[in-house]
């Protein structure tokens, strides 16, 4: 192949990230585990394991039975049980068919907990249109969206503190961003790519996505022969689903990643070919990105081929890109001959309507041959290095502490009689600088128009500020913050919530509220 084809087919490749598999003798089988799923889950694995077995893949399956629907039913609030994790510690490759998630309060997302629990920090999801195969309004599509997979709000942690309020913790790392840029730029380089766009909303969340942006700042920098640009995420959303033409490689944290790439896939065509893989250090699982469509399961109505595409990238991770090759090109002849499941069927391109069993069919019968007019689907015969693991170990900063932002859960209140009560509880450690209400300062100084709920935040700094930096303000203790908090508590107040202001290496470290 050439080093750079826009529209290659070689998107399917994640990196190999287990050395010593990708290493494994050439003949040898590689254990794989194999959950069937729930809704169209068994009839779309029976087709991808029949299609894998026909072009000669070398994997020694394990299968699970104890994931899914049955298993949260059985009391496992995840989904999950102990068979899985048993296997996939021998194994450390998961081709998982969609799961079923009860409704209902009480059950985690299986997915979730996975992704988190296997370290996969990485998930990948090539979108690309197969025009005029296919139809699409975007025949020159051809993205791949590299989402951040353990962090952001996905991190589960929610509050209600009040009775009007709830909350949930956004967390970002440094190490985090670190390692899923890093996949990023490393999934550009290998597969010819030329562009990696990164998509956050800093302007408003300077802190957490402003980080997520400046760590992709500092690792682009090391790529220099990789083009990089920021988005904003809400006119980046607009231009990926206007004219995606003009994206290469998409880097977005985990919430705007999972929303884009939903919305990329669908746009290239059908949710029924997107495939994805969810990488880790040491483990890899990989699924179609559609759900378990019980509207359809049980008919061979279902379109195999996004979980038949996941487990091409499977077979690329595990050291046989010969297999990878032949298994997606014989699928891309099989969309060009025009044998279509009923999801991509259009009379004026397709030729034969088939179920799930039968597209398998032709998908074998066409072992061997490649596409016509699509790319022709080539893999590098040695698996490239894996992305490198490390994260930089900066010098860890100097933490100060400024003060405490407590919030107060008070009914009926105005801004002047939370001020009233508090102002006077600060001293002699502490000066009451502001109070916001939902983010907004109500005091000193609010507007009568802005609407408040029951909670407060009332922001405590030391007396006299330093002002020297950006940060500003006098060191204080543990112990003076305990100091007012006992002083609110004798004053019969209900604090909810504190949250610490510091300066790291002299820079603030908190936002200010609107309006401070
Ligand atoms: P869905 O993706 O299952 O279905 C959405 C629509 O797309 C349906 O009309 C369905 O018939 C169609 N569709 C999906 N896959 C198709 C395929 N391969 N071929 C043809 N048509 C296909 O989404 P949903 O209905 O929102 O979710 C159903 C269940 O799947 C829920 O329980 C949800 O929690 C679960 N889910 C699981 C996963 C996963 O396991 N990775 C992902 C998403 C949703």
């Amino acid at each position: 192949m050439s080093a750079y084809d826009p529209s290659s087919a070689n998107l399917h490749a994640p990196a190999p990230v287990t050395r010593d598999r990708a290493a494994a003798s050439p003949g040898a089988l590689v254990p794989v585990t194999v959950a069937h799923g729930d809704g169209i889950g068994p009839e779309i694995m029976r087709a991808t394991l029949a299609v894998l077995a026909a072009a000669g893949a070398r994997l020694a399956i394990e299968e699970v039975h104890d994931v899914g629907e049955r298993t949260y039913l059985a009391g496992h609030t995840s989904g999950i049980g102990p068979s899985l994790w048993e296997s996939l510690r021998r194994t450390r490759v998961f081709l998982k068919a969609p799961i079923t998630t009860p409704r209902g309060g009480g059950f985690k997302s299986l997915n979730v907990t996975t992704r988190k629990t296997l370290g996969l920090y990485a998930n990948v999801r090539p979108c690309v249109a197969y025009h005029p195969f296919v139809a699409t309004r975007h025949p020159g599509m051809d993205v791949v969206i590299v989402r951040e997979n353990e962090e952001d709000l996905y991190a589960g942690i929610e509050h209600r503190q009040t009775a009007d309020v709830v909350q949930c913790l956004k967390l970002v790392t440094r190490p985090g961003c670190e390692r899923v840029a890093r996949y990023a730029f490393e999934y550009a380089r290998r597969s010819g790519r030329r562009k990696v766009s990164c998509f956050t909303k800093d302007n408003i969340m300077k802190l957490t996505d402003g980080l997520f942006h400046r760590v992709f700042e500092e690792v682009g920098a090391e790529y220099p022969d990789i083009a990089r640009e920021h988005l904003i995420v809400d006119i980046g959303a607009a231009r990926l689903a206007d004219t995606p033409e003009r994206f290469d490689v998409i880097l977005a944290p985990n919430l705007y990643g999972d929303i884009l790439s939903d919305v990329a896939a669908q746009i290239s065509g059908s949710v029924g070919l997107g495939a994805s893989a969810n990488i880790g250090r040491d483990c890899a699982m990989f699924e179609a990105i559609h759900g378990s469509a019980p509207d359809i399961a049980g008919q061979d109505v279902a379109n195999p081929s996004g979980l038949l595409l996941s487990a091409v990238m499977l077979l690329v991770h595990v050291g046989q890109p010969d297999v990878a090759a032949r298994v997606h090109n014989a699928w891309l002849r099989t969309v060009e001959d025009g044998v279509h499941t009923a999801d991509i069927h259009h009379a004026e391109v397709s030729r034969r309507l088939v179920g799930t069993g039968a597209f398998a069919d032709a998908v074998i019968e066409r072992l061997g041959l490649e596409p016509r007019q699509l790319p022709v689907a080539a893999y590098a015969p040695t698996p490239p290095p894996a992305p490198p693991s490390h994260v930089s170990a900066p010098p860890r900063p100097v933490k100060t502490l400024l003060g405490v932002d407590v919030f107060l859960d008070w009914p009926d209140a105005s801004p002047a009689q939370v001020a009233a009560v508090v102002e006077p509880l600060a001293g002699p450690d502490f000066r009451l600088k502001m109070i916001s209400n939902r983010g907004v300062k109500v005091y000193p100084d609010g507007f009568p128009d802005t609407t408040c709920v029951d909670h407060w935040r009332c922001r405590f700094v030391a007396p006299v500020p330093l002002a020297a930096n950006g940060a500003g303000g006098a060191a204080v203790t543990h112990a003076q913050v305990l100091a007012v908090l006992e002083r609110l508590r004798a004053a019969g107040l209900d604090f909810v919530k504190t949250e610490h202001l510091y300066a790291f290496d002299g820079e603030r470290g908190y936002s200010l509220g609107q309006g401070e």
